[in-house]
């Protein structure tokens, strides 16, 4: 079975998924932890430190390179967490580096389908909660419960503000976050969208726990789980 969630970045998607899928027993999926990945590999392969810090800009226009580079990247997910070959690379994933390259890198289309068919097989013969941006429209458009979690951009900025993962201030965090929706939302293929049967969540004002309950009432009431 599969739990598919979408919505922009900030909107406790993760955070919410990983409870999901704890409480039913499901394993959880970030799927932009596969696109953080491909851009630290880049950003490695460009003189880029282990979080990718250091790096030349890479010419993300130079589609045709970067999509013969992305397929000789050994992307895995495993249970505890993503890994480029052998290493596990989790604790690089969320740097200001990986941050800055990651959407425009994402919106190259055969990047995308690369990284859609490692997260399809990843998910295979599996009870999964995922999300990311086009997991109820692209990747799982069959999934048996799709949900869009929003939010406002000065809420998202202020939950990243306090996660402590950027050296960045507020303002500048919503900067980029701002600027990730808008390229997100752009995108040629996979952009994000809500999808026509997802339930709808703005969580702007809402405690994590109250989120959680309303998506339980939803899966109940959908009758995925009777007892
Ligand atoms: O969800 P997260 O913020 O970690 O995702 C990082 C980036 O990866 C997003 O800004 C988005 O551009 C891209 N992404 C995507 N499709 C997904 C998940 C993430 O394009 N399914």
């Amino acid at each position: 079975m599969i739990i598919a969630i979408d919505g922009p970045a900030g909107s406790g998607k993760s955070t919410i998924a990983k409870m999901i899928a704890a409480d039913f027993g499901f394993t959880f999926m970030n799927t932009g932890s596969f696109y953080r990945a491909m851009a630290l590999a880049v950003l490695r392969s460009l003189g880029g430190d282990e979080s990718g810090a250091g790096a030349a800009v890479p010419d993300l226009a130079d589609e045709a390179k970067w999509v013969a580079f992305a397929r000789t990247v050994p992307l895995e997910y495993r249970q505890d967490g993503m890994y480029i070959g052998n290493a596990c690379v989790e604790p690089f994933l969320r740097s200001d580096a990986v941050e800055s390259i990651v959407a425009a890198l994402s919106a190259i289309v055969p990047i995308r389908h690369l990284i859609n068919d490692k997260i399809r097989a990843a998910a295979a013969q599996l009870n999964i909660v995922c999300e990311g941006r086009d997991m109820t429209t692209v990747v799982f458009p069959h999934a048996e419960c799709k949900i869009y979690l929003d939010a406002s951009a000065e809420s998202r900025a202020k939950r990243r503000f306090e996660q402590g993962t950027s050296a960045l201030s507020q303002a500048e965090i919503r900067k980029t976050i701002e600027e990730r929706d808008a390229i997100d939302r752009n995108k040629k293929e996979g952009s994000l969208k809500i999808a026509q049967d997802a339930f709808y969540l703005d969580t702007s004002d809402l405690t994590i726990m109250q989120v959680c309950e309303k998506i339980k009432d939803k899966i109940h009431d959908k009758g995925l789980f009777m007892e």
